[in-house]
């Protein structure tokens, strides 16, 4: 026995070994590019190369540099010496009655002494598409209250290959590769990809990683590879208002903004980051998002909480302040976890505030939740498992017809 193994995992027990070799999973084609000067591919052969790595990484799923055929063998060789194709860990993969997966993934230390961290991606499977909902930062440094995620200290954004990592993962456990096979148990949209749809609403804010997300975002869009059209990727935000209008010229995707409250004393309460950037600077903000149009509409997101924000007259209000802005209302069940103060509304008040939102012309407005069941919804991203408590799934039948 080595005295000083021991000394030195007891001086730091917690801290994760960096990997031995650097994975090339999830880098854009910068990354790969100066991956691959950095082991003496030639600058004339970069572009070349770069192109076959793509092919092989995002659009066959490639695991292994042997498997590179089109690659010559003294290449795939130094590849393999020097770096790997991993992807984030996944530590538990759980699979929900309704076909919602959530995995907890680990991810590598970035660096020395840095302790492992997890984070969680969750798929959802309806008829006509399969969204997948990923992680933009381990934690997240906003706290609005009714957010289980809030309650996490932010421990640090997550590198673009981390975030395109995710996609590369559920890819690999849902087999959507083309010579893979699909898991018998899934749940899978009939006729459309497995994945047709990414939502940036895991854990974290995404604007506030906004160079990550952005490089993530073009290396899932790129047509070459995962190729997931940017009008099918979505960025939640709670809203960062300076980088609302980087994110429609610069990425081009869907925006979606957790508004919640109508007024600025309830939402400073219920989010923050209201106290900085006010409901009327954040419309401002949505009313000149790039591209935005009665075809490309922002979706407000609005979660229903019990006695809080859910009167006939907050709905009133709510259609009201959206008045000219192209728009999509989806009112979310307060999803609860253990220890919050929040309850979600009953069925009536959610019906009688849908009611009020549908006749003002906006089409069926309550998000179904979940993965209740492995606890994958909305805002309850921890590691964690809860049972469901007799009440949560009678709301969840009852939403559940609703479908
Ligand atoms: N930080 C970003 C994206 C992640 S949160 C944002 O806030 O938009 C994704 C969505 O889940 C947000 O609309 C958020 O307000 C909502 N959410 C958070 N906790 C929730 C909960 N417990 N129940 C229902 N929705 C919740
Ligand atoms: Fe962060 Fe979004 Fe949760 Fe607010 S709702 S704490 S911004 S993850």
């Amino acid at each position: 026995m080595s005295v000083e193994t021991q000394a030195s995992s007891a001086a730091d027990p917690i801290a994760a070994p960096l990997p031995a070799k650097r994975s090339l999973a999830g880098l854009d084609r910068t990354a790969l590019a100066d991956a691959l000067a950095a082991i003496g591919v030639p600058a004339s052969e970069l572009r070349m190369r770069v192109s076959q790595l793509w092919h092989w990484i995002y659009f066959r799923g490639a695991r292994d540099f042997s498997e590179m055929t089109s690659v010559s063998k003294t290449l795939r060789k130094t590849l393999d010496e020097n770096y790997t194709l991993a992807r984030p860990e996944v530590v538990v993969e759980q699979v929900s009655g309704d076909g919602t997966r959530k995995w907890l993934l680990r991810v590598a230390a970035e660096h020395a002494g840095e302790r492992p961290h997890e984070i969680e991606t969750v798929y959802i499977p309806e008829a006509d598409r399969g969204t997948l909902c990923v992680s933009s930062q381990i934690g997240c440094t906003l706290t609005c209250t009714f957010c289980h995620t809030g309650t996490q200290r932010l421990v640090r954004n997550l590198s673009a290959a981390e975030i395109a990592g995710q996609v590369l993962v559920a890819r690999d456990r849902l087999g959507e590769w083309p010579e893979a096979a699909r898991p018998d148990d899934a749940i899978l949209p009939d006729g459309a990809r497995a994945i047709s749809n990414i939502v940036f609403m895991g854990m974290g804010e995404p604007l506030y990683n906004f160079d990550n997300v952005k490089t993530a975002i073009d290396t899932i869009a790129d047509g070459e590879g995962l190729s997931i059209g940017k009008r099918r990727i979505t960025v939640s935000t709670s809203g960062v208002v300076p980088v609302i209008e980087p994110l429609g010229r610069e990425a081009g995707t869907m925006l979606a903004v957790s508004l919640h409250a109508v007024r600025d004393a309830l939402r400073d309460e219920l989010v923050p980051l209201n106290k900085k950037y006010p409901i009327a600077e954040l419309l401002e903000a949505c009313r000149n998002y790039p591209g935005v149009s009665n075809a490309k509409r922002i979706t407000f997101e609005y979660v229903m909480l019990k006695g809080v924000n859910d009167t006939p007259a907050d709905a009133k209000a709510l259609v009201k302040l959206l008045k000219g802005i192209p728009a999509k209302i989806n009112l979310i069940p307060f999803n609860p976890w253990p220890g919050t103060k929040y309850e979600c509304s009953d069925w009536d008040a959610i019906e009688r505030f849908s009611e009020i939102v549908f006749s003002a012309g906006y089409a069926s407005p309550v998000r179904t939740p979940r993965g209740r069941d492995i606890l994958a919804a909305c805002g309850q991203l921890k590691s964690e498992t809860q049972k469901l408590s007799a009440r949560e799934r009678m709301a969840l039948r009852a939403m559940a017809m609703t479908d």
